[in-house]
């Protein structure tokens, strides 16, 4: 692997490994065990394996390693660590790392399961986590204190968009020597620089923009290689959250094709915003890349594009947010995102439906809210079939 390879140069060669056959496309290695030549060399490879030295695929396989390593060229990361889903890298990486007594600082804005394992799970262990407002860097340099271990925060928030300033946050929680943890997502692993602002460990749900075509799950940790072999993995490794091979190859084949697709969604999903900001039928268009969002400039300096997903909020509340759904003849109904198919949630009444009104107010989870992730087909249908659905709403 080259170090100066740049990304797109990465996305489709890195990692890459080949079998004596000299295969092109990468080989699936569906395979949960290896054969040793001896039983010394068994012996050899429990005291100590090399990168290229599989012992049971919860450990490593190769279509994993290749897959782990060209994420990891990508992000500019030393090492990563792939996991079966997105939320067994959140988990995985935070209950790596951290003990009873701990303390942990998050933003509140987060996807609901990263909500859960951080409110119900980690203080079960012990562990107490302080929740700040992600956007008020004064609620951070309050919160985080000598002896705080880590901060947790979604760069750009699910549904309502909001950005949170990496650098800064990383600087405060660098002062008292915690790790940050940036669950990147909504940044794509295409437009992120997070590592580079500050991050420690960047985490994304491969299931996201990395397979890119809704097929199979998966989640990766980055950082530095002490921190991916010397805590995720032992603790990965043996609490079963691997990521099975034939997911790594689909997500290497994602990879290749990932900034094509993300670069056009991001475009399309800019184009969106801009032209229904305005509209009659809607409260707000909650976009970064729009000048009227409160972090325009901070997502400016903090991405080179603002992202595959624009939150609109509907005049008439929940009717008539489910009125325009159930209209739409191209966008599906689904609860997923960064899919080659435009996908539109309710959040108030799916996948935040467990919060709290309260809480849902201080998210600005409003009924009227409708998520939008662009897909790959034409800006120009997708803006007639959202304009023909407003009509109807
Ligand atoms: C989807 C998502 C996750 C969880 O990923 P899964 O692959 O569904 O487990 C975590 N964080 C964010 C921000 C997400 O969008």
């Amino acid at each position: 692997m080259s170090d100066d390879w740049k990304p797109r140069t990465a996305a489709v060669h890195g990692g890459s490994r080949r079998s004596q056959y000299g295969e092109l496309s990468e080989a699936i290695f569906l395979t949960q065990g290896f054969v040793y030549d001896s039983a010394e060399a068994a012996e050899a490879r429990f005291i100590e394996a090399g990168r290229d030295e599989f012992i049971y695929a919860r450990y490593g396989n190769p279509t994993v390693a290749m897959f782990e390593d060209r994420i990891a060229a990508l992000e500019g990361a030393e090492d990563a660590f792939a996991t079966a889903s997105g939320m067994a890298a959140v988990s995985g990486a935070l209950m790596a790392m951290l003990k009873a007594g701990d303390h942990v600082v998050a933003s509140r804005a987060l996807f609901g399961s990263c909500l859960y394992v951080l409110e119900e799970v980690l203080t079960r262990y012990g562990v107490e986590v302080s929740f700040v407002d992600g956007t008020d860097l004064g609620q951070w340099a309050a919160a985080i204190r000598p002896g705080t271990r880590a901060v947790f925060f979604e760069s750009v928030s699910n549904p309502t968009l909001e950005v949170i300033d990496i650098k800064a946050v990383s600087e405060l929680a660098h002062k008292v020597g915690a790790i940050v943890l940036v669950d990147n997502v909504f940044a794509t692993p295409v437009f992120s620089r997070a590592i580079a602002q500050g991050a420690d460990v960047v985490i994304y749900s491969a299931t996201k923009h990395i397979d890119g075509q809704g097929r199979t799950l998966g989640g990766v940790i980055l950082g530095t290689r002490a921190f991916i072999r010397k805590v995720v993995e032992p603790y990965m490794k043996h609490t079963g959250g691997a990521m099975s091979p034939f997911t790594a190859w689909v997500m290497l084949k994602g990879l290749e094709t990932m900034s094509l697709r993300v670069n056009a969604q991001a475009d399309a999903a800019l184009a969106i915003a801009r032209a229904l900001e305005g509209h009659p039928r809607l409260a707000r268009v909650i976009y970064p890349g729009l000048p009227s969002h409160p972090q325009h400039a901070l997502s400016a300096a903090q991405t080179a594009k603002a992202g595959t997903v624009v939150a609109i909020d509907l005049e008439g509340g929940q009717a008539a947010a489910f009125r325009f759904l159930n209209a739409l003849k191209i966008g599906k109904i689904s609860n997923n995102l960064g899919d080659a198919k435009t996908i539109l949630t309710h959040p108030a009444t799916t996948t935040h439906q467990r919060l709290p009104q309260d809480q849902k107010d201080a998210l600005g989870i409003t009924p009227g809210l409708v998520r939008l992730s662009v897909g790959l087909e034409d800006p120009d249908d997708l803006l007639a079939d959202i304009r023909q659905g407003l009509e109807r709403a």
